[in-house]
């Protein structure tokens, strides 16, 4: 097991556009172990991989029901609309408003280099719209149209 030191906003490493993998080779494998290490330590559902200062296009997301891993993703369809606060891991301790699709289909590859689509609706689709931005410098924050508040000032708002 190996944790990753995960960046935070303001390293540049988040604002890159990151690298297509033309292969996935043992390096690649063990990135992707980490990253899924290093997710479920910080109780993340979805991290990218300039997350932990690596810019290539790889992905891994589980919201509770399956681990995925998505490696060179494209958002291959959208639909529906769903306003809701988003985290970030490299965002701590924050929140914000953002309008994401109800439903995405992506085409990826897997762990072991095979193309696949991937349905998801509600979070996982959240999820995927919100890593896939990551791989393209793009943070939740640059989209929540209402600013950041503090988990603290949003979950005592809530009670
Ligand atoms: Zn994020």
């Amino acid at each position: 097991m190996a944790i990753r030191k995960i960046r935070e906003m303001g390293e540049e490493c988040l604002r890159k556009t990151c690298k297509v993998v033309p292969e996935v080779n043992l390096r690649t494998k063990i990135l992707i172990k980490d990253m899924f290490d290093t997710m479920y330590h910080a109780n993340g559902v979805g991290l990218a991989a300039p997350q932990v200062g690596v810019l290539k296009r790889i992905v891994v997301i589980d919201c509770g029901d399956a681990p995925y891993v998505l490696i060179n993703p494209e958002i291959i369809e959208r639909s529906g609309e769903q306003t809701g606060y988003e985290g970030c891991l490299s965002i701590p301790g924050k929140s914000g408003k953002v309008t994401r699709p109800q439903y995405v289909k992506v085409r990826a590859m897997n762990q072991n280099g095979e193309w696949y689509e991937l349905e998801g609706e509600d979070l996982l689709a959240r999820a995927i719209c919100h890593e896939c931005d990551h791989l393209d410098g793009i943070l939740y924050a640059d989209l929540a149209t209402e600013g950041l508040v503090n988990n603290e000032e949003l979950y005592a708002e809530e009670e």
